[in-house]
């Protein structure tokens, strides 16, 4: 007699946008034909859904997807509860799929599906396909997370270790079952109807081939120099994986093995920063308000100076301090910045500008397409010095050194501010020092073709000391 088919599983992509060492993936195939779904919930998210150009990734990363699984993925969007519950009982399935995710409301969101889904007789198997280290994994003795980068690495790096990357599944057995969802990428509405969303990926190729091929050629070309290169924005020097590794088109398993068998320092460098974003999202589980609550809560009593006129020259790249502007322009054009100018930049947000960093964290959040709330809370709050292992208070970056150590001649300035490209290196960064014969020489008028800068950098640190100051007497 033939066996009965097994029922059908759903496969529950989420953040693990690829088919190569999914954990989920690879269980869901073993147990029965596979209904691979994605579901787009701004309901449960509220206000922590997806900034604009996160979405445009999406839409393209989803686009990769559906093709390498032969137009199968189905698309949903509304409140994923509701949604599962009706596919469960729509297919008659036994089994969902998944691989974790550790935001806050994603975490209370699976905890109560998987209940409801368990009540219904469904088995849900929930897989790590993202961290190399839970978030319970690495902590100090009495349980409690780390809060300084180097220990809570070192840990992690020599006793927990690091599982090796699974295959991709050898045949992924398609449920033949008429689609539930009569949803096209574009009824996601993810992309947005404007010129910029075109423009903002042009440099890049979202979905699991495109990330598989960044990452062999960064490790043939550009690894090799990373420790120091890392920080000069106009080299090649950085992998500008952080989207995919974002959206699980690749692995961070795979990177982290790769980098582990090539062995040079560059690539033990690159571990060291891969387990930065590791010690975000253990942050971020044991604080799951982080983005909204200053971890240091003596910065509760900060006193800040939000001006919206301010955070918008800010935000425009119209500071008049040339390597800020840089920075916040490649952002806009991009959707990246490097992550030494997204130093310097959230610095003279929150310290020479006294902005809340919040204002700052939620700007990168719309205009990031790596934006992750981990990795953009812990950093902004390390920037204000309210975070893990911050920037001590007295550490305020000075724009125009910054710009002269780590933009040497300048290219990466000269490339975003291109209306001071024909002032020499001493002035580059300081224009307002120029003589003005030169300036008139190189066809720039401060106020004019290029803004004078918005704050003196030497007055408004002492501001910001002085405030500092303050706070810790008050505290
Ligand atoms: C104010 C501020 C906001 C940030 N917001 C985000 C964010 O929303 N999303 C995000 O992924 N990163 C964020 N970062 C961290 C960092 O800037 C980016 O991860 C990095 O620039 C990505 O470029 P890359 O992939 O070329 O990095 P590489 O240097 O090639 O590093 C490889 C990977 O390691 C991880 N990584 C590297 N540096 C860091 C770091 N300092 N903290 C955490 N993880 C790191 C990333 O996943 C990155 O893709 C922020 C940093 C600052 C200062």
């Amino acid at each position: 007699m033939p066996s009965a088919p097994s029922a059908p599983v759903i496969m529950w992509f989420r953040q693990d946008l690829r088919l190569h060492d999914n954990p989920a993936l690879l269980t869901a195939t073993r147990l029965g034909p596979v209904i691979p779904i994605y579901i787009l919930d701004d309901e449960h998210a509220a206000d922590q859904r997806m900034g604009a150009a996160s979405r445009c990734w999406l839409h393209r990363s989803l686009d990769a997807l559906n093709q390498q699984l032969d137009g199968h993925l189905q698309l949903f969007r509304g409140p994923a509860d509701t949604l599962l519950e009706q596919l469960v009982q729509h297919y008659d399935c036994r089994t969902v799929t998944w691989n974790r995710c550790y935001e806050p409301w994603r975490i209370n969101r699976d905890r109560i599906i998987k209940e409801k889904l368990q009540g219904l007789g469904i088995t849900v198997h929930s897989d790590n396909g993202s961290l190399l280290w839970e978030p319970w994994q690495v902590l100090k003795r009495d349980q409690t997370p780390y809060q300084i980068f180097t220990p809570f690495y070192r840990h992690a790096r020599d006793s927990v270790p690091v599982r090796s990357p699974l295959p991709r599944p050898a045949e992924i057995a398609l449920a033949a079952v008429t689609p539930y969802s009569a949803l096209k990428l574009a009824d996601l509405e993810l992309r947005p109807n404007h010129p910029w969303a075109d423009k903002v990926l042009h440099h890049w190729q979202p979905g699991e081939a495109g990330a598989q091929q960044r990452w062999q050629t960064f490790m043939e070309e550009e690894l090799l120099g990373y420790g120091e290169g890392r920080d000069l924005p106009a080299q090649p020097h950085v992998s500008r994986l952080s989207p995919a590794i974002h959206w699980g088109e690749i692995s961070v398993h795979q990177l982290w093995h790769d980098a582990q068998a090539i062995g040079h320092e560059d690539a033990l460098a690159f571990q060291r920063q891969l387990a930065w974003r590791e010690f975000s999202v253990t942050q971020l589980f044991h604080h799951p308000d982080m983005d909204r609550i200053n971890l240091d809560r003596r910065f509760n009593l900060f006193p800040w100076h939000d001006d919206a006129e301010k955070l918008n020259r800010w935000q425009q790249g119209l500071t008049g301090i040339p390597f800020v502007d840089a920075g916040m322009r490649e952002l806009w054009q991009t959707g990246t910045m490097h992550n030494r100018v997204r130093m310097v930049v959230g610095s003279f947000l929150v310290k020479n500008l006294g902005i809340h960093w919040h204002h700052g964290a939620a700007w990168f959040w719309d205009c990031l397409l790596d934006a992750d709330l981990a990795n953009n809370s812990a950093s902004w709050q390390w920037i204000a010095g309210c975070g893990a292992d911050a920037a001590p208070y007295f550490r305020i970056f000075n724009p125009v050194t910054q710009g002269q150590k780590f933009d040497p001649h300048g290219d990466y300035t000269r490339h975003f501010v291109p209306e001071l490209a024909k002032l020499p290196n001493r002035y580059l960064f300081c224009p307002w020092q120029a003589p003005k014969g030169l300036l008139q020489e190189c066809g720039i008028t401060l106020g004019g073709t290029y803004p004078e800068p918005m704050v003196d950098i030497k007055v408004s640190r002492q501001q910001a000391l002085d405030a500092y100051a303050h706070m810790r007497q008050a505290t």
